[in-house]
């Protein structure tokens, strides 16, 4: 056990372990066979605000959050903190984990000793940014950006398990769309 001092901030199930990926620099693997639904990792870490996480973040710890509401952000924010946060969970347009809430991975499907464990932006992120994408997986959208969660297709790919303040944006603009359909109700209703 480590010392209570350098306790982790993040939990990562028994079952995986962090490894060098063919998608990018260190990633996770599982070491044993993951079942559907299974809990892999808890993200833990500071709650704060975009400003924060760009201004005074980002520039030192580099990419190490994880979203979890339109302004609000879970991260370590020192060096030493950055360790016991990180995740090293790539991206991959094949996910094969998903949200709980917004800050709990879970198995989406089955998954083998072996396979690398991804997770896909989308599911999370509600931002402006765009990036190249190479991660591999024969679906690869190219082109990443911060509104993926919007796209029809991963609405229906990753039903279940965008993070639930994403999951309410995409439920209320289905609702909207679904209010403007003409109602029928039948006019003659007898008594
Ligand atoms: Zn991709």
């Amino acid at each position: 056990m480590a010392a209570i001092n350098m306790m982790q901030l993040s939990y990562r199930c028994p079952k995986i372990e962090v490894r060098q990926s063919k998608i990018h620099g260190r990633g996770l693997f599982a070491k044993a066979d993951i079942s559907t639904g299974d809990v892999v990792l808890v993200k833990g870490g500071h709650i704060v605000d975009r400003k924060t996480l760009r201004e005074k973040i980002t520039p030192r710890l580099g990419p190490v959050e994880i979203q979890i509401d339109d302004d609000l952000f879970i991260a370590p924010v020192t060096q030493e903190e950055r360790e016991l946060s990180m995740l090293y969970l790539n991206h991959s347009c094949a996910a094969n984990l998903g949200m709980r809430g917004e800050i709990t991975f879970v198995a989406m499907r089955d998954i083998r000793a072996g396979e690398e464990l991804t997770h896909d932006w989308a599911t999370t992120d509600d931002d402006d940014y765009s990036v190249e994408c190479k991660c591999g997986a024969p679906n690869c959208r190219k082109v990443l950006t911060g509104k993926d969660w919007q796209r029809p297709e991963l609405r229906r790919r990753y039903a279940g398990y965008f993070s639930v303040y994403l999951a309410r944006k995409i439920a209320a603009s289905c609702h909207s769309e679904q209010s403007e359909e003409p109602h029928n109700r039948s006019s003659d209703h007898v008594e």
